[in-house]
């Protein structure tokens, strides 16, 4: 066995590959940018090293860097897990030249694959089925859009060096296409350094089915069976399963062996996949599956593959690197119940899946029978903008679909997380949406129910709005009494009618408050009642409030008081009978503090209103187009003097590995631009300001 390990990549899977690696008995030798000096796997490491600033082409990007610290470390391995430099041909050969063992395929079968274009040609040869279409190197647009009507609308223009959904874009008809191919042209070159785009077949109701294959350096190779991720948004996965519905064992022979076969034609080894693009129409059928690509290396979604197999495939990959040939042949291999993944992301569905960056001031996952959580950060750590803002990885196993289903959407219920947004609500409704459970479903199913699955505006959580100011007050009544008794010693007072009682002259404590919800401004007056119950009527731009209190609420009223709130990353507030749960984000409970109320997978921020905290940057809303985010100017299309229509595209910032076009707020001329293409960009910054018409 391999004595040592250089992880060159960060987050979840750095740590997955340091808890297989330590259960192997190998050192363990992590490397981190700037930004994850902190981070979790850069803990669990049995050595750390520096390489460099956040920005990943400055730091997990440079093979020279991470070169030199394995040789200074004397690492005998390098797992590059998967993205940053997992599938570049060069990293590996600059490991062999060094002597060290890729964790990985040989240099020339990732160098084969690496294009789809070329991929395709090669897997052709091996009678794989390909999806039809035109893979040449003739890139001119009246060319390709020639092509595009030869093969027949709709198509999909993909970035031949393309990953992660990049570089690709749905064409239904000739008069959209010449804009599609600039675009998907224009994000394959700032992604991957290369704008050729291949156009092929846009295949109907498609289903990603895709399979895990491992060979050793003996010359065997088998397949691990499939896996359905054809629950995704913008061509990337968000639920995974295995096995696939429908799937059939004849068909289920058919695509591992043409899967096997693909792997056989570059000289594979170690883990692979071959995802297939299948035609769902008439469900899956043995005669309609496409090749779209081989991931020359250990994909997101493999713990799927793992909990159906009882199979490590970390240590697999460690055995077949050390020279180890497969201690089991196709044929031992069975399926045992189901399996789905979810990726739980720093995003706001609300908001057309925001990237959402920031503390992580709770985060709690819950355990159950048949779950597994893969994550790479804990509560106190931040999701910093410079990277996939996947937060963690949630696999739930059973005995049927249906049981894992339950078990992840149980498990989704009881996950905290409190600070960035999350689709955490997102997913569980995804688990639950009949039509996945039951019906046929295809790539395009999330798309179809934005609405039904909660992925569109949605009005302000009022009830949590008055759970969380009732924390506020209740803090500061908290602070008072906890005053009163440094200074008079009376004793310690948990409830505002009890910290208050001289003014309690009238059976009940009535105060006006102005509050500030998910940003908003909010009038309203809070009262408790002699039962010790707890009201907000709100009368304010977001409505009036509900009626919050029962005799459960006060019970747990009273309960919250002996949280401490006091202390940092204080453990939240619970109240299980009312599906909420309390955050307070900031060091000390004061009144200006923000409290993150948690309830039905949203998140509501609330705090008191203060008037000395006013923000001249952000007074001229309307007129200002603003970052939405730390990331990259990477398009400018207006100028000062210009007339734009509302709605239309002025900029477009690229952000945690999405572009985000900015439009104009409102018609106007544009007054000033502040930023130039190419520019690095804050939250908030104000990068065009509009004159607007009046
Ligand atoms: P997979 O094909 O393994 O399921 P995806 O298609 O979702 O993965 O992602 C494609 C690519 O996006 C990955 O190969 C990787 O380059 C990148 N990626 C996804 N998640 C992360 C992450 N957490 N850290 C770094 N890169 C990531
Ligand atoms: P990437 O390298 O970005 O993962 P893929 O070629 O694997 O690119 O495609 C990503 C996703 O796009 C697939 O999972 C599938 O949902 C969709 N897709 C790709 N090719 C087709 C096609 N020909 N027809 C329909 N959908 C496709
Ligand atoms: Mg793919």
């Amino acid at each position: 066995m391999l004595e040592s390990v250089l992880i060159a990549n960060r987050g979840e899977i750095a740590c997955r590959i340091i808890r297989t690696a330590k259960r192997l008995g190998i050192r363990t030798i992590a490397v981190y940018s700037e930004a994850d000096a902190d981070a979790l796997f850069v803990r669990m490491a049995d050595e750390a090293h520096p390489i460099g600033p956040p920005p990943a082409r400055e730091s997990y990007l440079q093979i020279d860097r991470i070169i030199e610290v394995a040789k200074a470390s004397r690492a005998a391995s390098i797992h590059p897990g998967y993205g940053f430099l997992s599938e570049r041909a060069e990293f590996a050969e600059a490991c062999l030249k060094n002597g060290i063992a890729f964790i990985g395929p040989p240099p020339a079968a990732i160098r084969a694959m690496g294009l789809k274009d070329a991929a395709k040609a090669l897997v052709q040869k091996a009678n794989v089925p390909v999806v039809p279409g035109y893979h040449g190197a003739k890139q001119e647009p009246d060319f390709l859009r020639q092509k595009a009507y030869e093969i027949g609308y709709p198509v999909l223009i993909k970035a031949v060096a393309g990953g992660g959904g990049k570089g690709m874009r749905r064409v239904d008809k000739a008069a959209d296409f010449d804009a599609a191919l600039e675009s998907a042209q224009r994000e394959a070159q700032s992604a991957f350094g290369d704008p050729r785009v291949l156009v092929e077949k846009y295949i109907l109701s498609p289903r990603h089915v895709e399979i895990q294959v491992f060979a050793d350096r003996h010359g065997n190779v088998v397949h691990l069976f499939e896996r359905d991720c054809s629950l995704q948004r913008r061509h990337q996965k968000v639920i995974e399963e295995a096995p696939a519905p429908g799937m059939t064992p004849e068909m289920r022979a058919i695509m591992g062996n043409a899967a096997v076969e693909a792997a056989r034609a570059v000289g594979y080894v170690g883990a692979g996949t071959v995802e297939f693009i299948a035609d769902g129409r008439e469900g899956l059928r043995p005669d309609r599956f496409y090749f779209m690509e081989m991931n020359t290396r250990l994909q997101v979604e493999h713990p799927v593959t793992e909990a159906i197999t009882g199979l490590d495939l970390v240590e697999l990959q460690f055995r077949a690197a050390s020279g180890e040939p497969l201690t089991f042949q196709q044929d031992d291999l069975t399926i045992k119940g189901h399996a789905v993944e979810a990726r739980l992301y720093a995003e706001d569905p609300e908001r057309d899946f925001l990237p959402s960056t920031g503390k992580l001031w709770a985060l709690e996952f819950p355990e159950g029978e048949g779950i597994r959580i893969d994550t790479g950060v804990q509560a106190g750590d931040t999701v910093t903008p410079f990277y996939d803002p996947m937060i963690a990885k949630i696999i739930a196993h059973g005995t049927t679909r249906d049981e894992a289903l339950d078990r992840l959407a149980a498990a989704l219920e009881h996950t905290i997380v409190a600070g960035p947004k999350t689709n955490v609500a997102f997913l569980k409704n995804l688990c639950e949406a009949k039509e996945f459970r039951t019906g046929p479903f295809d790539t395009g199913f999330i798309d179809r129910n934005l609405q039904a699955l909660g992925a569109v505006p949605q009005p302000v959580d009022l009830q949590a709005a008055i759970y969380g100011l009732t924390e506020l007050v209740g803090s500061e009544v908290l602070r008072l009494s906890r005053l009163q008794k440094a200074n008079l010693n009376l004793p310690l007072r948990r409830s505002p009618w009890a910290a208050l009682d001289g003014f309690l002259l009238s059976g009940h404590w009535r105060r006006g408050i102005r509050a500030v919800v998910n940003g908003e401004t909010v009038d309203g007056v809070m009262e408790w009642l002699p039962d010790s119950a707890a009201l907000f009527k709100g009368k304010s731009a977001i409505g009036l409030g509900p009626i919050a209190p029962s005799s459960e609420y006060s019970d747990w009223w009273e309960k919250a008081f002996e949280a401490n709130w006091l202390d940092p990353y204080a453990a939240p507030t619970r109240a299980p009978e009312l599906g909420v749960t309390i955050v307070a984000a900031g060091k000390k409970a004061t009144p200006q503090d923000e409290m993150l109320v948690l309830r039905n997978g949203r998140q509501t921020s609330v705090r008191m209103f203060d008037p000395f905290d006013v923000d001249l940057e952000h007074m001229d809303a309307g007129s200002a187009v603003k970052a939405p985010m730390h990331g990259k100017l990477i398009a400018l299309f207006v100028k000062p003097g210009d007339i734009v229509e509302k709605g239309q595209r002025l900029a477009i910032v690229e952000a945690m590995k999405m572009e985000h076009p900015l439009v104009a707020p409102l018609s106007g001329e544009i007054a000033e631009v502040l930023a130039e293409e190419g520019a690095q960009v804050a939250e908030g910054a104000r990068l065009i300001s509009l004159k607007v018409d009046e």
